[in-house]
């Protein structure tokens, strides 16, 4: 028997969960969840990690249904160690379009469009109706929001997140619009220059968080 975990069992583990279901047919597909769940989670077992490995199977994998990025980089090289490998789920009518080269692990919500000459690091988040466009080159551990909009020629850095809403502006071929490590667009802010590593934005167009 193999086995999928969708690990995460709250809003976005569940939201994943029915894609699995569509994409894979050949696995027994369970919860993963190291805090405090039920037995069973809409009609799946919801296992604890230490459960899910000492589970008898031909082969393990994990998708990561975390939007915490820290904590996806963290669960990602606990699986890695104990040689549990990541699926990629994706919506059925995601659009990808030509030479996009996908890292590990990604989870990509229905709705989602990736154009053509993009590059994405590994364990990438893209919610429900969010976007990449052309020549973007994006880093590990990313966080798409539900309709986060990046157009073309955008660098993004490992554990950036981008909000709900927001929209990246485009850059330009060989002097992309940088977006940071680390850092957060908010909800609805539209992003027309660089963001610093670690740094907030909000607001249109997008500016700093000052307390
Ligand atoms: N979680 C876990 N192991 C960890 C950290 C988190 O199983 O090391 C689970 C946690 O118990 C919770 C889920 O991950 O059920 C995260 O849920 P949350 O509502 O915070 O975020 P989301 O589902 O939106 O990513």
């Amino acid at each position: 028997m193999k086995i999928v975990g969708v690990y995460g069992a709250s809003g976005c583990g569940r939201g994943v969960m029915p894609l699995a279901r569509h994409q894979i047919s050949d696995a027994y597909l369970v919860f993963i969840d190291d805090g405090d769940h039920p037995s069973m989670v809409n009609g799946h077992p919801c296992h604890s990690w230490d459960e899910f490995l000492a589970t008898p199977a031909e082969s393990k994998q994990v998708a990561i249904a975390i939007s915490d990025s820290r904590i996806r980089k963290r669960l990602s090289e606990k699986c890695a160690v104990n040689g549990v490998g990541f699926v990629e789920i994706r919506a059925g009518n995601v659009v990808e379009m030509d030479d996009v080269v996908l890292g590990p692990g990604a989870i990509l919500s229905p709705f989602v469009t990736l154009t053509s000459n993009i590059r994405i690091g590994s364990h990438f988040h893209a919610n429900l109706y969010s976007y990449v466009e052309h020549d973007c080159l994006i880093g590990d551990y990313v966080t798409f929001a539900p309709g986060a909009r990046c157009n073309g020629n955008v660098l993004i850095k490992d554990h950036a997140y981008i909000g709900a809403g927001a929209t990246i502006r485009q850059g330009k071929p060989g002097s992309p619009l940088r977006i940071g490590k680390g850092a957060i667009v908010g909800m609805g802010a539209v992003v027309t220059k660089d963001v610093p590593d670690g740094v907030t934005v909000v607001g249109i167009p997008a500016r700093p968080l000052t307390k």
